[in-house]
């Protein structure tokens, strides 16, 4: 177990904003979280748990303990013909998850390449790109509840995933820390290569596999996103959000070329960032906090911004879509403090 007082965040968000937190404590077990949990103090003091800290936007210093898990580990605990059972451990890095997983040739994650954060995390946010979501291959979610200290296995179903939500994201009185996760991989992949520009990045290659699906993916991200460890961001700031298909027919009339995804029925899902570019931001810079040049979902930190400045950007933008569209879009990252 490892406790830091007054310890900086600096290098656990990759906005890179240089908050601290009162305490920091990572443990390597369960039986360590248990014994932290347990604490009379923990049970005093505002806590939060943290993975890798890519969807977070630290508004201040942290007046409580920040937690964050050291349990690792990728296990195969189960095999048939047609497919495998991954336990991965919480702190995993997710995008060893999906190298380590390629590898092997056991498909169903290599569109969620380059993902970043930890295993724990892609769980509780239902991490999706290029098409596909990691509830396609969870199976189940072990976790421990802060409150009662009992251990859980979730079903898929019990996780009650959504576009980018799930049951341990809402608020209740019933929080979780999700310790493991287990995912059904499968030996006979079916690529799925039709989203956004994969297939034609895939145009020229002779054989088509998991790793060249990879290999794709990440070079389209490099291409399209900041590398936080060169320009501090979140990835996209802002869910894309989900309209009735009466009101994207009335916006169509306005804007002919306003892009749409089916989103269940009687609803279309617009992009986020086609709406922010509309309103003028991308590329633009407020102080030291600028609308990405080559995607205006993403935020980034150009120096030194602090995550009130960040925070007032998104609040604009937010404003600017509301009062441009009449569309309400609603951050993705979560605000903390
Ligand atoms: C450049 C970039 C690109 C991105 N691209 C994508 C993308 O394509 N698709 C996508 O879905 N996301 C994307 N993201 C967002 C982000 O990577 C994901 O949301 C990721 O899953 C966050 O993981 P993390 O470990 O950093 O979690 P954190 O940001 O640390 O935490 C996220 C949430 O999970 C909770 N949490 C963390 N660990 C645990 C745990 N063990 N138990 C319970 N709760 C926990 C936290 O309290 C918080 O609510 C991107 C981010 C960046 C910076």
């Amino acid at each position: 177990m490892r406790i830091e007082e007054n310890y900086s965040l600096e290098k656990h968000n990759t906005f890179h904003l240089p908050v601290k937190t009162r305490w920091f404590m990572e443990y390597a077990s369960e039986e360590e979280l248990g014994r932290i949990l347990r604490d009379e103090y923990f049970q005093e003091c505002l806590s939060l748990h943290i993975g890798g800290g890519s969807n977070l936007l630290f508004i201040n210093d942290f007046n409580g303990i920040i937690l964050h898990s050291q349990i690792k580990g990728i296990t195969v605990v189960e095999e048939t013909a047609d497919s495998v059972l991954l336990r991965v451990g919480a702190a995993e890095k997710w995008d060893d998850v999906v190298a380590y997983a390629v590898a092997q040739n056991w498909g169903g994650i290599e569109n969620l390449s380059l993902i970043p954060g930890e295993a724990g995390a892609a769980a509780v946010q239902n991490i999706g790109a290029y098409g596909a979501e990691i509830k396609d291959v969870i199976e189940t979610v072990e976790t421990y509840n802060q409150l009662s200290f009992e251990k859980r296995v979730f079903t898929k179903e019990e996780c009650q995933y959504g576009y980018r939500n799930s049951y341990f994201k809402n608020e209740h009185n019933d929080p979780h820390i999700v310790t493991y996760i287990t995912l059904r991989l499968s030996k006979h992949p079916q690529l799925s290569i039709q989203y956004g520009n994969l297939k034609e990045a895939l145009a020229s290659c002779s054989e088509l596999t998991l790793q060249a699906v990879r290999d794709a993916v990440i070079s389209i991200r490099r291409q399209k996103l900041p590398d936080p460890e060169e320009l501090g961001n979140a990835g996209s700031f802002f869910m894309n959000p989900v309209i009735p298909v009466a009101q994207f027919e009335q916006l169509k009339k306005q804007y002919p070329t306003i892009p749409s995804y089916p989103a269940g029925e009687g609803l279309i899902k617009v992009p986020a960032g086609w709406l922010i570019e509309q309103c003028g931001f991308k590329g633009k810079s407020h102080g030291q906090v600028g609308v990405y040049e080559k995607q205006a979902l993403v935020l980034v930190n150009l120096g030194d911004a602090r995550g009130h400045e960040i925070a007032l950007v998104a609040e604009s933008i937010r404003t600017a879509v509301k009062d441009t569209f009449g569309i309400e879009i609603i951050p993705e990252v979560k605000y903390v403090g």
